[in-house]
């Protein structure tokens, strides 16, 4: 199956991991949290066609790390995704927005000057922000809302503009996650897990745990799970076109 979103270079054993996606057959986009982190991280996926290795500046690291946009500027037209970019609105994040939001702005207007990418992005207690950057830059490419937790008038602002959603087991384990995935245009949802950061089930979430979020969709939507995955790989379909 599919996970969007997760990081497979900060895993402890990457190799092992991307073997793990390999010997399952699972299509990964493999973030990055900094321009030098691409090269590397990207040579993991070299012999796994289906790991797409994505070019990204995470907004926690955006302040420390403003010094590469140089490089990330230099690699955009090596990627066809971005990510992971984005705002993140938490308060020991408060003393850095100034900067997170000069980078974000300017990874976005790369990418529209480069014909627009898949971008994958954080929007923590930023929603508001993210979005109103992203109207901004209309060109930019595909925005893929990575583990949405905003209101539900966000979301549709989110929709209006024609945001996709990348959604978890982890999110689906709350309320307020399985309302807003309830909401979400089911065609522009695929699955992620954010590994290593996100836990399922108490331990570290692996690649392959995308595949729990699929029985739980498949709920939502009132169907069965072989109905989900067909949507959730015409959806990936759909994504990866875009990238052409
Ligand atoms: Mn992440």
């Amino acid at each position: 199956m599919i996970d969007l979103h997760c990081h497979l270079d900060l895993y402890s054993n990457p190799r092992q991991v991307v073997a793990g996606c390999k010997a399952r057959g699972l299509y990964v986009l493999s973030v990055t949290t900094t321009p030098s982190a691409w090269k590397e991280t990207q040579g993991l996926a070299i012999d796994a066609p289906r790991i797409r290795t994505a070019l990204g500046l995470h907004p926690q690291l955006a302040a420390e790390r403003i010094g590469e946009l140089p490089l990330f500027e230099q690699l955009i037209t090596e990627v066809r995704y971005v990510g992971e970019i984005g705002l993140d609105g938490s308060p020991e994040q408060k003393q850095h927005r100034k900067d997170q939001q000069t980078v974000f702005n300017k990874l976005l207007s790369l990418c529209s000057q480069h014909g627009g990418r898949v971008m994958s992005i954080h929007s923590r207690r930023a929603v508001g922000d993210v979005l109103a950057s992203i109207a901004k830059v209309p060109d930019a490419g595909t925005p893929v809302l990575h583990w949405f937790s905003g209101t539900q008038r966000e979301l549709q602002r989110a929709v209006d503009l024609g945001c996709w959603f990348s959604v978890g087991p982890a999110m689906l384990t709350t309320a307020k996650g399985i309302a807003l995935a309830r909401a979400m245009p089911k065609d522009r949802v695929l699955t992620e897990t954010d590994g290593p950061f996100a836990q399922v089930d108490g331990h570290i979430a692996m690649p392959w745990d995308a595949e729990l979020a699929v029985p739980m969709l498949a709920e939502l939507w009132n169907t069965d799970i072989n109905d989900a995955k067909a949507c959730l790989r015409n959806n990936l379909q759909r994504l990866a076109a875009m990238t052409k």
